[in-house]
């Protein structure tokens, strides 16, 4: 048998207003090389400067994933020719990044997998290529934007830890989750401000040499991660079996195929010549910097989901579920701290919420039930006033509507029935008008009495109390 072994590196855009190493907006949206200038083009005798906020982003993420913070770190030059990369060099950070030997643990069928952390570093982005009417190699002419050239990037490259394609999976939701719950980046996979590249090899079980490995390019998706990495496991398997070798190369994810493809043999690390950028100083970050920048840190997603666990004696999965974002933690955190019950609020938020919010495509930031709302209703429920059933009506009208639960029941009359003398009426008038299932639960099929509840709830359009309802058919028919 054999076994993945996966290492993923992933590049998150920071969100910062200007460029990494000049004051040009990061809005790459403006027209083509609008936001650009000597720097980020490289013109001869133009130094760069560092964005501070983009080192402060740096620090706050190595430190969320528990990285020891390099003192002295330094940008070092990659040079490479690219028409996108003006100055024929990138600055990225080689051999003292940011951040180093760190970790994230993620939660995994019921179980904590530690992935390590390998190095966090900062450097910026290349420009865009736009090949007119074809592909690189057809194209009659390509065409260059630089409004993407020097904005601040984060590379997250994790040791070769990852042992499954879901684990692959799991590991990158918990990297997004983070950063955001950071605030440094946008995360936004469509708009390259969240970009991953991944390498794999298989070796036989338990074996602690690698393989051959394999990069794969064009994953656009988490999703696309994982089932290229499936089919990475059963080609390279195959191709093992088969008595071949696995060759060192780059294999393009083609979506509509559901297939990775071959793109070109692999360049090793030596091909790029690194040196140190001679106009930028090494860093000094100081430890008392690092105590600064830590203690802007959130709540991160893995302790606050403990916490939920912990503090309101929640199941694993409805923690999971609700500390996904900060915005939806929060949104339940102050529900029930109006509340009380914290089980039943995550039975709401998980259930006719979240169902709402996906039929409507309506975010957490534009939901109009505020939390108290949502915990007045079910105040109401409790005191009876409206039943469970049409509960779920009055908020799917608080949703739409954003009215408060006491306007939309008054409005529309949606107090529960708990008026004994009208609701003996009503269940008498549902006995005489089903005498034979009445005479069924008079000899004893106490299930058939369910029939009847449903009849009264039918008559009152919902509205009567069901626990009423039931113990008044029981004193009818059986006492
Ligand atoms: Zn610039």
């Amino acid at each position: 048998m054999f076994e993945p072994v996966i290492g993923i590196e992933v590049h998150a855009q920071l969100k910062t207003e200007s460029k990494m190493f000049c004051s040009c907006s990061t809005n790459f949206d403006a027209s083509p090389n609008s936001n650009t200038c000597p720097i980020c083009l490289g013109f001869p005798g133009a130094l760069p400067v560092l964005n501070k906020k983009a080192l402060e982003y740096g620090i706050k993420t190595a430190l969320a994933f528990n990285c020891d913070i390099t003192e002295c770190s330094r940008f070092d030059r990659k040079n490479y020719f690219y028409p996108d990369i003006p100055k024929n060099y990138q600055i990225t950070q080689d051999a003292f990044p940011v951040g180093l030997n760190g970790y994230v643990d993620i939660p995994l069928d019921n179980d904590v997998r530690r992935i390590r952390i390998k190095r966090v570093h900062l450097e910026e982005d290349a420009g865009k290529s736009i090949h007119e009417g074809g592909t690189i190699t057809d194209a009659a002419f390509s065409l260059e934007d630089y409004n993407r050239a020097g904005v601040p990037l984060l590379e997250i490259v994790s040791e070769p830890d990852i042992r499954s394609p879901r684990e692959a999976y799991e590991y990158l939701c918990m990297l997004r989750r983070t950063l955001l719950y950071l605030g440094v980046s946008d995360c936004k996979m469509e708009e390259g401000s969240l970009r991953c590249d991944v390498n794999i090899s298989i070796r036989p079980k338990g074996a602690d040499k690698f393989w051959t490995q394999v990069e794969l390019k064009n994953l656009n998706s988490f999703r696309a991660v994982e089932r290229s990495l499936d089919y990475e496991v059963r080609r390279q398997s195959q191709v093992v079996a088969a008595g071949e070798e696995v060759i060192r190369e780059t294999r393009h994810w083609d979506e509509a195929g559901q297939a990775t493809v071959s793109m070109r043999r692999k360049e090793t690390a030596e091909d790029y010549r690194y040196f140190p950028e001679p106009d930028l100083p090494p860093l000094n970050i100081t430890g008392s910097r690092v105590e600064e920048i830590k203690a802007t840190l959130p709540e991160l997603p893995g302790a606050r989901r403990e916490r939920f666990m912990r503090d309101y004696e929640l199941p694993e999965y409805d923690a999971s579920l609700l500390t996904d974002t900060q915005e939806l933690a929060d949104y339940f955190e102050e529900a029930v701290r109006e509340y009380g019950q914290a089980k039943t609020v995550s039975n709401w938020v998980m259930g006719e919420f979240s169902r709402l919010m996906n039929a409507t495509g309506i975010g957490i930031e534009s939901v109009k039930v505020a939390p108290s709302d949502l915990a007045a209703m079910l105040k109401m429920i409790d005191k009876g006033t409206i039943s469970g059933k049409i509960a779920k009506t009055v908020f799917e009208e608080m949703f739409t509507e954003g009215k408060s639960p006491e306007v939309i029941v008054k409005e529309k009359g949606l107090v529960q029935i708990a008026d004994e003398e009208e609701l003996i009426r009503i269940v008498d008038r549902v006995i005489e008008e089903n005498g034979e299932v009445a005479d069924q639960v008079r000899a004893g099929k106490d299930k058939a009495i369910g029939f009847l509840v449903g009849q009264v709830m039918k008559m009152t359009k919902g509205r009567a109390n069901p626990q009423m309802v039931n113990e008044l058919l029981r004193g009818r028919l059986i006492n």
